[in-house]
């Protein structure tokens, strides 16, 4: 049965990540990234770096960013933490193999996610290339709040981004 904190940390599908015949960063820091030259149709477009263009394959990631959610974790020894979404995963940079602020040793205890504001209609659409058991070649979760008539806040997330889906637009209209 798979996890809240597994789906989270689920690696890259990145096939040159997966293929330990090719350069990835990821798995070798320093001996480049065979991804940017090559077949990279489902990897990522946004937030990627001269280092890596891996891109998250979680679904709940995208969905989870969308609604503001909050990661707490144990850190080993070192007590306890919360830390939002946003920041709970990292951009490749110069360090693709480092992927969330999780230090070894820390383990995460639950998720949890604010409130929705009444009025928040959301959506999540997931593009594909098969219709089952297939991970998302693009996916998008939106959440808008509505006030008196008027979008007075909205979160859009992309599932083509290196590492964490991030939100793109936080906005009052
Ligand atoms: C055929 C197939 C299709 C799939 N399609 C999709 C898809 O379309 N969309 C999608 O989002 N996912 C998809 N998945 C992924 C799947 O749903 C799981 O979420 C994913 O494989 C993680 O599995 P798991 O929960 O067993 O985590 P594990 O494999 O047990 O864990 C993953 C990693 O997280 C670490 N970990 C787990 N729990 C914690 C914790 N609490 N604290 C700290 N570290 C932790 C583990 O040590 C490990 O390193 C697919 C998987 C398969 C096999």
């Amino acid at each position: 049965m798979a996890t809240t904190g597994g789906n989270l940390l689920q690696r890259t599908r990145c096939v040159y990540f997966r293929d330990t015949a090719m350069a990835c960063n990821k798995c070798d820091p320093g001996s480049g990234c065979a991804a940017i030259s090559g077949f990279n149709r489902t990897l990522a477009i946004l937030g990627v770096s001269d280092a890596c263009i891996a891109s998250n394959p979680s679904d709940m990631n995208v969905a989870l960013t969308a609604f503001e959610a909050v990661v707490h974790n144990i850190q080993g020894t070192r007590g306890a933490r919360s830390v939002t979404i946003d920041d709970f995963f990292l951009l490749p940079d110069t360090t693709p193999e480092r992927e969330t602020v999780l230090e070894p040793g820390d383990l995460i205890t639950h998720v949890t996610l604010p409130p929705p504001a009444e009025g928040s209609p959301f959506l999540y659409l997931k593009l594909r290339d098969r219709a089952s058991y297939e991970f998302a070649l693009a996916s998008a979760a939106v959440v808008v709040t509505v006030t008196g008539g008027r979008v007075s806040h909205a979160r859009v997330v992309f599932r083509r981004r290196g590492h964490e889906a991030v939100a793109l637009a936080t906005s009052a209209a």
